[in-house]
């Protein structure tokens, strides 16, 4: 980030953290992170993006494994000499101090005079668009307001690594870390996550994607044929290795599949068709109770199918499917 003084590289080595109450939040987690990278951590609530940062920022110290910062191991720094600024999901303004004084705080906390304080404030304050607000106080802000403030405090003491929890990132992100249940599922640029996803919870977590299950009859260099328990084949790619005859679970976007007139694919009838201004959404039933999406560009009008008529839909291209060991 551009505002983040002289960037460092970070290193997460083996991070593991167990809370006093028994609770395993973050387990043997390694990131590698180079100077200046966006990173985003992704994952439902409870998996450990929190005390990943915490242990990151110093607020924490991990059970075992260990932070580097740059060349450091900074383990043993406190929070306030590990240069890292840290924008917390509720932003923790002071609320009894103006706006100005909460940019400064940092400041005013490593012993930098008053009159240095008040400037560095307006000019963070300028670059996020607050300027003629410094003397309010937090309550007397938007949360969108509050939010760019609490950005302005961290980056005031000029850290070398500026971590945003919960600030939808992803769009902003040059990789993103998936977390599940304190584990790192996968660790990629925003379309490897999306397109090669490396577990099943990351594809159906990450977007949406239809689940379907099937049998493996053959994997060759073009990838895994897979027999479908609703009637037809389908190839696909798998990211951990399966072998002929294992029972898998079939992953298809809606958006990666197609309506096709030959003997391939999911077969059944539509059920519920949803036009959804430029795209449209189509259900088609399996005979044996399953269902799958199919999403489409709605160009020229494209019309809706009428409920009831048989159907087959296969992945756009054979990469577009992905199967996981059921
Ligand atoms: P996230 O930010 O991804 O929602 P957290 O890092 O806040 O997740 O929490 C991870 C796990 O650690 C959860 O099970 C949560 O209940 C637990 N946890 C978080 N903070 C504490 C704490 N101070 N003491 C005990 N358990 C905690
Ligand atoms: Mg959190």
């Amino acid at each position: 980030m551009a505002s983040v003084s002289e960037a460092k590289s970070l290193v997460l080595d083996r991070i593991t953290h167990r809370f006093a109450s028994g609770t395993m939040a973050v387990s043997d987690i390694n990131l590698d992170v180079k100077g200046g990278e966006i990173i985003a951590l992704l994952g439902p609530s409870g998996c450990g993006k929190t005390t990943l940062l915490r242990i990151i920022a110093g607020f924490i110290g991990q059970s075992e494994g260990r932070v580097i910062i740059g060349n450091d191991v900074v383990d043993a720094l406190p929070p306030n000499r590990r240069a890292v600024g840290i924008v917390f999901q509720n932003y923790a303004l002071f609320p009894h101090l103006s706006i100005s004084e909460n940019v400064g705080y940092g400041l005013a906390a490593r012993g930098v005079d008053k009159a240095t304080r008040n400037k560095e404030a307006q000019r963070l304050l300028d670059m996020v668009q607050l300027g003629p607000f410094g003397e309010r106080l937090p309550r007397q802000l938007s949360g969108g307001q509050q939010q760019r403030v609490a950005l302005a405090r961290a980056l005031a003491i000029k850290p070398s690594i500026l971590l945003l929890d919960e600030q939808e990132a992803l769009s902003m992100a040059d990789r993103v870390a998936v977390l599940s249940h304190g584990h790192l599922e996968q660790f990629g640029t925003p379309s490897e996550i999306y397109d090669q996803p490396q577990t099943l919870f990351v594809n159906t977590f990450v977007g949406t994607a239809n689940r379907v299950t099937g049998t493996v009859i053959a994997t060759d260099a073009d990838g895994v044929k897979v027999a479908l328990d609703a009637g037809g084949e389908i190839i696909a790619r798998a990211p951990k290795p399966v072998r002929a005859s294992d029972k898998v679970i079939v992953c298809l976007r809606p958006e990666h599949l197609t309506f096709v007139s030959d003997d391939s694919g999911f077969a059944g009838e539509i059920g519920m068709a949803l036009p959804l201004g430029a795209t449209v959404v189509h259900e088609i039933k399996a005979k044996d109770g399953s269902s799958i999406k199919i999403s489409q560009a709605r160009t020229g009008g494209t019309p809706l199918r009428e409920a009831g008529t048989p159907v087959r839909v296969a992945p756009l291209a054979p990469g577009l499917a992905t199967v996981f060991p059921q």
